[in-house]
């Protein structure tokens, strides 16, 4: 029996979509395989590699080279700058379930782009800010040019022990030459280049042998070229503690233990110092003419049955400003079920379900599946989860009312969706290395969206 080619779309060019899209093509479904777009609010895909990865970790954008793998035979069609289902960024949209017309199944891949709160007063401060608008601001994410970070005071708190915390810490504080060849705007590398910031202070609310750091990531900040580490632990490493039983987190502790003993990293003669501040939370934020001057951390302590407890015990920083780096969530997708309290869409192996039951050709990937852990490899076999759950359906669902590229293009542009292609994006890509090269960097960033779009559209126009 010959099966018709199913039509898949997956929403969302980050490493999650593109490992679900290369899982969709090698499927080997069919006699025709399965036709896959993969759509992008943005008008460059990679998703969170571009945007979320930090501009120093060079090495691990080097998996582009394996995500940008099925778009070059032209297997995999890019459309890119299409909102789904909400304004994204001052682009219009497109209402789920007009895509649900063109497409057999869709893949939501769209990641947790929300900053967790804290929770504490203050909060709302101007300068007050979570790290994912943090981050994507030096990473040059269109929606962000204009967050103009307050960077003039010699304090900053980083509030979090994961390794986005350790990814902010480490941007604040490395030198002009350490950030120059990076693909960071030059906007970006202006601000850090005029930057008074002196102390970063990253406050942990447990203890060392609690940190979620990779080790590989915790080494790098002891090794900066403008920064030195000092470890505030309360005298706790000194007096030992018992070492866990995750590799990781006894080789951090390891090298905490040796930085605490030394006094802090090698280098104390440098201009900037990164505070690892151990059992410490912040309970509020200062201000002064509506803006961060100050933040109030609570010396805690851990339980009996090791929960953090606070001991009542404050101190206060100057600092300029706060970085909130304590996870994401993910933005409900409309029309989608959503779970407030985990911030992911409701599941079963990858297939959505609402009160139990599969939604009909709707699955999920990535962040928005699982919540925001793991690291980008992760996603290859989640993604493989969700793709062989897919292809159990597929014989099942059935096909879309417009099955044909054009009256997909003519549907997006009633809702003044005007897609790129791949073809486009290369344009801008381009565009990107000419300017890196002009830096002496491998790539430098466009981040403004309508200079995005004007760059992958430059030569369409002029031929
Ligand atoms: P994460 O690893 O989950 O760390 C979040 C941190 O926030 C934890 O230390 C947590 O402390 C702390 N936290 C949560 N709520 C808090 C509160 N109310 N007050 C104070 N601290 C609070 O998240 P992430 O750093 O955002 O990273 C997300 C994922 O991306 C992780 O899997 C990470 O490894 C990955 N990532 C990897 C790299 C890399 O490989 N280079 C770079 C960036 C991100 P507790 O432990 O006490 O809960």
């Amino acid at each position: 029996m010959t099966l018709p080619q199913p039509r898949v779309a997956v929403i969302g060019a980050g490493p999650s979509g593109l490992y679900a899209a290369a899982a969709l093509l090698a499927a080997g479904y069919g006699d025709a395989g399965i036709s896959v777009d993969v759509l992008d609010r943005l008008p460059a895909p990679y998703g969170l590699v571009r945007y979320g990865v930090a501009p120093d970790h060079v090495k691990m954008k080097s998996v582009i080279r394996v995500l940008q793998k099925p778009f070059d035979p032209a297997e995999v069609h890019f459309l890119g700058n299409v909102a789904v289902g909400r304004d994204g960024g001052g682009a219009p949209g497109v209402p789920l379930e007009v895509l649900r017309e063109h497409y057999t199944a869709i893949v939501h891949a769209t990641g947790s782009s929300v900053d967790r709160a804290l929770g504490i007063p203050g909060e709302e401060l101007a300068g007050s800010i979570g790290s994912g608008a943090f981050v994507s601001w030096y990473c040059g994410h269109p929606d962000f040019t204009e967050l103009d970070p307050p960077l003039a005071h010699p304090g900053v708190a980083v509030v979090g022990a994961g390794n986005v915390a350790l990814d902010v810490a480490r941007v604040l504080a490395k030198s002009h030459e350490e950030m120059a060849g990076t693909d960071i705007p030059d906007r970006v590398l202006d601000a850090l280049t005029r930057s008074g910031i002196r102390d970063v202070h990253v406050f942990v609310r447990r203890g060392p042998q609690h940190v979620r750091f990779t080790p590989a990531e915790l080494r790098q900040i002891g090794e900066l070229a403008n920064a030195e580490v000092v470890v505030h632990d309360d005298g706790l490493l000194a007096a030992g503690i018992e070492a866990p039983e995750d590799r990781r987190q006894r080789q951090n502790l390891e090298m905490l233990t040796r930085w605490a003993a030394a006094g802090g990293s090698e280098g104390g003669t440098k201009p900037r110092r990164i505070h690892l501040r151990f059992l410490r939370s912040p309970v509020r934020l200062l201000g002064e003419h509506g803006r961060v001057s100050g933040v109030v951390v609570e010396r805690n302590r851990i339980d009996a049955d090791g929960r953090v407890v606070g001991t009542g015990e404050e101190e206060t920083l100057d600092v300029g400003l706060v970085v909130r780096a304590i996870g994401y969530s993910a933005e409900p997708v409309p029309g989608l079920p959503f779970d407030e309290r985990s911030g992911t869409v409701p599941n079963v192996g990858g297939r959505v379900v609402r009160d139990g039951e599969p939604v009909p050709g709707a699955y999920v990937t990535g962040w928005i599946k699982r919540g925001p852990t793991g690291v980008i490899g992760t996603n290859k076999g989640d993604a493989a989860e969700t793709v062989a759950a897919l292809l159990e359906d597929l014989p099942h669902l059935p096909a879309p009312a417009h099955p044909d590229r054009e009256s997909l293009l003519e549907a997006l542009a009633a809702y003044g969706v005007h897609p790129v292609d791949w073809t486009d994006w290369l344009r801008l890509d381009a565009e990107e290395l000419r300017l890196g090269a002009a830096r002496g960097a491998e790539r430098v960033k466009v981040a403004e969206l309508a200079a995005m779009l004007a760059a992958c559209r430059a030569e369409a126009e002029v031929s």
